[in-house]
């Protein structure tokens, strides 16, 4: 039990937020993740004590002891979410109470303490209500929010710690892709695997971001923009791009995508995307999908389109396929006629100018 079932925040406006014509500058090429609002909520936790303190802020530093349990074991989890505005003015999240529940199994993972959905969400709101005006009015622009929990004990001894901070910070961000949709090109490490079984793949940790750095870095010398991991076992299988999860088009229409089996992450935009698809009649298979089906499909014309899928970027085309053994493209190069189409219902869905059958469009404001 760790308590915190309904928290009341306390509010502590920014007393020197930034001013309105600073804002808009800021605003008018918010880029992704380089500026941030001008609040965070906060909540404590100690074992026997439960969470205690929400607060809502002024965004400041953390003052954090160098024995704090994170800097030395990473006991850390996160999420990520975007709050759009809508036609009539009102503000969403969208499936929001996913992220929530992803949440509480990262931090069954990681041994850290769950947090009620219902005070995740509070938290989001809150955030969002103090800090509407950030809310970038560009073209795609949303406030991407992201919640975060670390262990703050400050203690060296490896066991679960006894205390952490959750905390909300909240970017506004432009559209991912400026001046259109582009595809991206992935590499195919030969040398780094991204999860096992038993291990941390399905968690939403910092750790599994640190460990893809030094892939990512050997995509960027091959020309290419992202990483495709391999399963660790037989180095064979599609596992993700280590933050996108990943989907081939068959040439009657059907979807494919690697099976949650503990290796990828749990992707809120993956289920979405499966949901919409099997709602027009389209056949969805999880199931293992090896490389050499992927280049195979290619070359005889049965994989027609591919595409990886995330908050951030929602739906990217995958375009060029590079590995040790050559590459190859999916269709033309260009984005795929299904991948496009599927990006336009769930971005009308989030935003509010299609009907939301499943009920995904969280109003906050
Ligand atoms: C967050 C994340 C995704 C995408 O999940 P969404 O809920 O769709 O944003 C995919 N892979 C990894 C490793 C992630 O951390």
């Amino acid at each position: 039990m760790s308590g915190g079932d309904n928290l009341e925040f306390e509010i502590r406006p920014n007393p020197a937020p930034v001013g309105d014509a600073d804002r808009a500058a800021l605003l008018a090429n918010p880029g992704f993740g380089r500026i941030f609002t001008d609040h965070m909520a906060t909540i404590r936790y100690a074992d026997g004590k439960g969470w205690y303190e929400p607060r809502v802020e002024a965004r400041a530093p953390i003052p954090m002891d160098p024995a704090s349990a994170v800097l030395h074991y990473a006991q850390e989890i996160f999420e990520g979410l975007k709050a759009y505005t809508l036609p009539d003015g009102g503000v969403a999240m969208f499936r929001p109470d996913a992220n929530a529940n992803r949440f509480n199994s990262s931090a069954q993972r990681m041994a850290m303490p769950q947090l009620p959905v219902e005070t995740f969400l509070r938290s989001l709101h809150e955030v969002i209500k103090i800090d509407r005006s950030w809310i970038p009015e560009v073209e795609d622009g949303s406030l991407y929010l992201r919640p975060f929990a670390y262990a703050s004990e400050v203690f060296l001894g490896v066991r679960p710690a006894t205390e952490y901070l959750y905390l909300v910070i909240a970017s506004p961000v432009g559209s991912y892709f400026s001046g259109g949709v582009k595809p991206v090109n992935l590499w195919v490490t030969p040398d780094f695997t991204r999860a096992a079984p038993g291990g941390t793949g399905a968690a939403k940790c910092g750790g599994n971001y640190a460990a893809g750095l030094s892939a990512q870095a050997e995509a960027a010398e091959h020309g290419c923009d992202q990483v495709v991991y391999l399963d660790a076992i037989e180095r064979k299988y599609i596992d993700e791009l280590g933050g996108m999860n990943v989907f081939l088009v068959l040439d009657d229409g059907t979807l494919v995508t690697p099976p949650l089996a503990g290796t990828i992450l749990p992707g809120i935009t993956r289920d979405s995307v499966i949901k919409l698809a099997q709602r027009d009649g389209r056949r969805v298979e999880e199931r293992q999908v090896s490389l050499d089906e992927w280049r195979e499909g290619t070359a005889s014309g049965r994989v027609r389109e591919a595409f990886a899928c995330g908050t951030a970027a929602v739906i990217t085309p995958i375009g060029v396929v590079k590995s040790e053994s050559g590459e190859f493209t999916n269709g033309d190069g260009g984005p795929g006629e299904v991948t496009m189409s599927i990006r336009k219902q769930l971005v009308d869905i989030q935003r509010g100018l299609a009907d939301d059958p499943f009920g995904w469009v969280h109003r906050v404001l």
